[in-house]
């Protein structure tokens, strides 16, 4: 998959980003595998192909399944994430859990 612009606001510029993605389930955040996703800096919106998808839906899995261990796993991806997440223009955690939401349809 490939955006030459935007397809919600039709900008040319949407970039291709490569790295870890934050966003939130309920009300827990969740740092996903380093993914390749495309990311509007005209309209802010963040759009993941069907990879990008799967890699979240396995990191969901897997943090559901290892409930018992969250606050090890919590320290361990802050740990790993934090240097690759901080430049990519995180904190739109919504916008995020929006386009998951509208994807899975
Ligand atoms: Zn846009």
């Amino acid at each position: 998959m490939n955006f030459n612009q935007c397809p919600l606001c039709g900008s040319s510029a949407i970039q291709r980003k490569h790295g870890r993605y934050r966003f939130a389930v309920k009300d827990k955040h969740v740092t996903s595998p380093v993914i390749q996703y495309w990311a509007c800096p005209a309209c802010g919106e963040t759009f993941f192909d069907r990879e990008a998808n799967k890699k979240i839906d396995e990191a969901l899995l897997a943090r559901s399944k290892k409930r018992a261990h969250s606050a090890i796993h919590a320290v361990a991806s802050r740990d790993r994430g934090s240097a690759v997440s901080s430049g990519l223009g995180m904190g739109r955690e919504e916008a995020g859990k929006h386009v998951l939401a509208s994807l899975r349809k």
